[in-house]
């Protein structure tokens, strides 16, 4: 039988939901690409019993446990006291890794605060893993037949730190294949149709085809040990899902649209203000394609930043059709820049009328002489609605620059106006 884990992360706070666990799924996911498959993930709260708990309930089923967390300087830490307890054995003080942690301080031009000796302490058996990224050392031990690693919560340390021991673990096991994952992203295509699409392919086991619905649009993740099965199914859902892929794997949005603007991109936005410049800016050089842009919620900023008639504004209303052109034309030629993007709209949740009700939003965009406007009826909170407004502007900027602009996208009310 192949080697297995068990993964347990510590925190109160983890319990109470005050904070998400990733490092638990991110362990999950890195110890699949070791072909290690994950049989137990349990949060755990901080105190002492129900680490030692928790990890005598674990080791005798699994090969592996990586715990996270509780590695700080503060009473609230007690990772290394429960390991000692579980070991049996008590706590000494590791000249190198209280050295290291010295370091780590005087790297950063300061003295070590007396607290963060404690780091310093490890159970007899265990062995400190360098903390390159931190003060918590981490600890590698064993109980029964068991490899106990155990690494600290923030995951800018624990993630680094998983990839210096990883080898140094998988090399005491058997190991299956090692899976791996390839994630592509679309957006503006509804969950069920894209589920539709590869209903067949995630009826499959080799490679399993999962799909994830997120802020950021839709990811299917494909997951085998074969490396051409994985790519060849991929392709085949990028390929299904066409035109709504904008990426594969880290790729956003904003990133994919920074490959193929070949100039600048201006924006002017009413109910989203802010979030599409936002998004835009996260994308490491978008300085390079950005051009800028106006935040105009009230009618006179329309008129006085963009030029928006004031004419067009009373006959149509500032959430129409004809003021989100104006807009992005408004934007293009003030600017300069050679892409015009607009988003006017309802966020809620009052506002709406009948004809446009809340999620009511027109969208913009202006490129080559031709200007593009999409009416959208989106669903959600407010902000769901103004993230939703702010990512289908974008994917409608990249439609346009790859020539795939007829489709409807997911939430468009009525067709495309030109
Ligand atoms: P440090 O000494 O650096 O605080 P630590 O090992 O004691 O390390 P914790 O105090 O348990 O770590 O957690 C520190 C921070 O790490 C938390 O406030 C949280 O931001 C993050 N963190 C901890 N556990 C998790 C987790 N399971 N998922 C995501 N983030 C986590």
């Amino acid at each position: 039988m192949s080697a297995n884990v068990s993964i347990l992360t510590i925190g109160d706070e983890l319990i109470l939901g005050d904070r998400i666990d990733t490092n638990g799924p991110w362990l999950s996911r890195a110890m699949l690409s070791c072909g290690i498959k994950t049989v137990e993930r349990r949060c755990v709260s901080d105190g002492i019993e129900n680490i030692v708990e928790a990890l005598q309930a674990v080791v005798g089923k699994s090969d592996v446990c990586i715990l996270t967390g509780g590695l700080g300087p503060t009473e609230d830490d007690r990772t290394r006291k429960a390991l000692a307890k579980a070991l049996g054995e008590p706590l000494v003080e590791d000249e190198k890794a209280l050295a290291s942690i010295e370091n780590w301080f005087s790297n950063a031009g300061l003295n070590m605060p007396s607290p963060n000796s404690v780091q310093a302490l490890r159970p007899v058996s265990a062995t400190w893993i360098e903390n390159k990224h931190g003060t918590a050392p981490g600890l590698i031990a064993s109980i029964e037949n068991c490899i106990v690693l155990c690494l600290p919560g923030p995951p800018s340390e624990l993630m680094p730190m998983f990839e210096s021991v990883k080898s140094q673990v998988t090399e005491q096991l058997d190991c299956a294949a090692p899976m791996h994952t390839v994630e592509l992203h679309a957006w503006g295509i509804a969950e069920s149709i894209a589920g539709e699409k590869i209903k067949d392919l995630m009826q499959v086991d080799d490679p399993s085809v999962s799909i994830l619905m997120g802020s950021a649009g839709i990811t299917a993740r494909v997951t085998s040990s074969d490396e051409q099965k994985r790519n060849a199914v991929a392709k085949e859902i990028e390929c299904r899902w066409s035109p709504w892929v904008f990426g594969f794997e880290n790729e956003t949005l904003s990133s994919s649209l920074g490959k193929l603007v070949d100039g600048s991109i201006a924006i002017a936005e009413s109910c989203t203000a802010g979030l599409v410049g936002d998004l835009i800016a996260s994308t490491p050089g978008s300085s390079a394609w950005l051009s800028g842009g106006w935040i105009t919620y009230s009618d006179a900023l329309k008129c006085s930043q963009l030029g928006v008639g004031k004419a067009l504004l009373e006959e149509f209303g500032a959430v129409s059709s004809e003021v989100a052109k104006a807009m992005c034309e408004g934007a293009a030629k003030i600017s300069g820049a050679t892409i015009g993007l607009s988003t006017t709209g309802i966020a809620g949740p009052s506002g709406g009328t009948e004809l446009k009700p809340v999620g009511t939003v027109f969208i913009g965009c202006t490129f080559n002489g031709e200007t593009q406007v999409r009416a959208f009826r989106f669903t959600g909170n407010r902000n769901e609605i103004r993230m939703r407004a702010a990512n289908t502007a974008l994917q409608m900027v990249r439609l346009l620059l790859v020539g795939e602009e007829s489709d409807r996208m997911c939430w468009q009310h009525g067709g495309t106006e030109r």
